[in-house]
């Protein structure tokens, strides 16, 4: 195996989550091995001394042996068991965790990106449906562990039997029973690695169409989509989509039994002749004299377990070939770059809240994408400052904040925090200067003070604070459990359903809670009419105070209180003033704007 091989790669990493695991499978499986190899020797020693000289003493002797001994095993065994299952459960969470934390910290783009979805999608669904991947590469480790305990057990059987058998001086026997055992040995190696070239290939294609139906399932399950499903009568299209996957999936299915089925007569008949070979040369022997009648017990034993082995050695190597490219895609989900957390500057702490953002230049394509999304955007904002994003969709908006927030960086230009480039400073600190409410902001379904807060341990009195500076306090008396509520019943019977005026008073609490410097708030009330936004966000302007607060609406008349306005268009700011200032310009985009909102709000 080469160095840099995926699966050492991956081992080391599994060995890294709990480094007691690996030791752990060995100590288990030398005590499963122990008690039939126990038993094997101490029913030969009986049945021999039976068939023997039939001392009394030592037979009474070797039963007391085998009923302590295997007394012995069990509890021993019982308290491995249990330190082992406890080994299991650690490496599975802290593995779970790894993964997860993968997840949470990707950077955005990556996040969104369809090619990282499909990768988690293929790791995920690959290893649930077939064990493909880590789980295959465990067991596989483990397998391995199992039958190098049993080969070192069998060792000593072996080399009893066959410095006995060669003893003998029974050449012709000894050449035809070794010669028999190489050819069939041999031939289940070369038969096991054919059959799984054949077999694999097919469990990829399965994998590939449970996917596919597993996509279809979640459609389904989620009630989120429940009421389009209902008022568009999509059932039936659902239907139709699932039992065409489905036909797909009992094909691969019944392809894969049936050769499954033909590749696996030739492996057992080979087993068979095996297994009779064993029996009749072992037989051969006893007859012989070459050894007593209980050594037959011990060496057929011996020889099948030893053959199993074998056999069970080269499957697992071939199941560790077929399973490398899914190891493979699980290391790549850990290789993802993660280039938002390579900056070690540190955010400089100010009590004065003296933060000034700049954009210089800064132009922005979103990956893949053909078409800016930003242009040549210049801008200077500092705290205290009130700044008004406006203009129609689509024109870059949620965009600037994208950036500003750093959840993309710039393709072109550079955006300074306190005139250094922003990639430069450590990504969380960095973070940590924004509250930002997102049109499509999103609630869990966790405590109402945990979605407040966005931490398990919050400030109590703080997260009711907030809830009354964003206007939640007279929904908050009627909550069973007040703060403590679940919201949305998906994990908790009493969890409450909330409508989208009081989700989005509980996502403004989330920013005031988080007390950043920079506030932003990304039309988080577009469901709401023109007066409740404006209401919403000039009460917002007071509640703040002296931070930096930035709003983004498409309405005009909504951020008229603020000290700025850069309006967009086609990704460039195409004006940037006061409201009267750009009121005053006839020509300008925001009267043009503001004219054709207006006879909306006309009577
Ligand atoms: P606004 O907030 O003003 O409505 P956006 O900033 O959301 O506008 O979008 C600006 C442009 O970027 C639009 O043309 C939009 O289609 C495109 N866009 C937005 N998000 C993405 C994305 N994740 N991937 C590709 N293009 C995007």
């Amino acid at each position: 195996m080469r160095k840099n091989d995926p699966n050492l790669r991956a081992v080391r990493l599994f060995r890294s989550f709990c480094p007691s695991y690996f030791p752990m499978i060995v100590v288990r499986s030398v005590f499963g091995r122990l008690s039939p190899y126990f038993n094997l020797y101490l029913s030969a020693a009986i049945v021999n001394e039976i068939a023997g000289a039939r001392d009394e003493n030592k037979l009474i002797t070797l039963v007391l042996i085998t009923v302590l001994g295997n007394f012995l095993i069990a509890v021993l065994g019982a308290v491995i068991g249990r330190i082992s299952g406890h080994k299991d459960t650690v490496f599975s969470q802290r593995e779970a965790e790894y993964y997860n934390r993968k997840t949470l910290t990707l950077d955005y783009e990556n996040l969104e990106s369809t090619e990282v979805r499909q990768l988690r999608r293929k790791i995920v669904e690959s290893s649930r449906i077939n064990y493909h991947g880590k789980q295959l590469l465990l067991m596989s480790v483990s397998s391995l562990i199992d039958n190098t305990v049993n080969v070192c057990f069998d060792l000593f059987l072996g080399i009893e039997m066959f410095v006995v058998v060669f003893r003998s001086g029974h050449d012709l026997y000894n050449i035809l029973f070794i010669g028999l055992l190489a050819a069939l040995v041999a031939f289940n190696v070369w038969y096991t690695f054919e059959s799984k070239k054949m077999i694999g290939t097919m469990s990829q294609n399965i994998s590939q169409t449970m996917i596919d139906e597993n996509r279809i399932d979640e459609a389904i399950d989620c009630y989120n989509m429940g009421k389009d499903v209902r008022l568009y009568r999509q059932d039936k299209l659902v239907m139709k989509i699932k039992r065409y996957a489905l036909d797909i999936h009992k094909k691969a299915f019944r392809l894969m039994g049936k050769k499954r089925y033909t590749t696996n007569i030739p492996l057992t008949v080979s087993n068979i002749l095996l297994q009779a070979v064993i029996y009749i040369f072992v037989c051969v022997y006893a007859r012989l004299g070459v050894f007593g009648i209980g050594s037959i017990i011990k060496y057929v034993g011996f020889v099948g377990i030893i053959i199993s082995c074998i056999t069970s050695y080269f499957n697992v190597f071939s199941d560790i070939r077929y399973n490398t490219p899914f190891v493979e895609d699980y290391l790549a989900y850990f290789d993802i770059p993660q280039k938002m957390y390579e900056g070690t500057e540190h955010v400089e702490r100010r009590s004065d809240n003296g933060y000034c953002v700049e954009f210089r230049n800064v132009s922005f394509k979103y990956p893949g994408s053909e078409d800016y999304a930003l242009r040549h955007v210049n801008m200077r904002f500092t705290v205290g400052e009130r700044l008004a994003v406006v203009g129609m969709n689509g024109s870059g908006k949620t965009t600037f904040i994208k950036l500003m927030c750093r959840l993309y960086d710039p393709t072109e230009g550079e955006i300074l925090l306190n005139g250094v480039d922003i990639r430069s400073y450590n990504y969380d600190e960095y973070l940590a200067l924004f509250s930002v409410v997102f049109q499509d902001y999103k609630l869990f379904s966790f405590s109402l003070a945990e979605n407040v807060a966005a931490r398990a341990d919050y400030d109590a009195e703080r997260v009711t604070e907030a809830l009354r500076q964003s206007g939640f306090d007279e929904r908050l008396e009627s909550m069973p459990y007040g703060i403590n509520t679940a919201l949305y019943k998906d994990f908790d019977k009493n969890g409450v359903e909330v409508s989208g005026g009081e989700a989005q008073k509980i996502a403004l609490a989330r920013a005031l809670y988080k007390d950043a410097p920079f506030v932003i708030l990304d039309e988080p009330t577009a469901a709401l009419d023109p007066l409740a936004e404006y209401e919403i966000y000039s009460r917002f302007s007071e509640i703040v105070g002296d931070k930096a607060v930035v709003y983004i609406s498409h309405r005009l008349s909504s951020c008229r209180f603020c000290d700025r306005i850069a309006v967009f268009d086609k990704g460039q700011i195409v004006q940037c003033g006061t409201y009267s200032e750009l009121l005053a310009d006839d020509c300008g985009m925001y009267s043009k704007l503001w004219n054709a909102q207006a006879q909306y709000y006309q009577e």
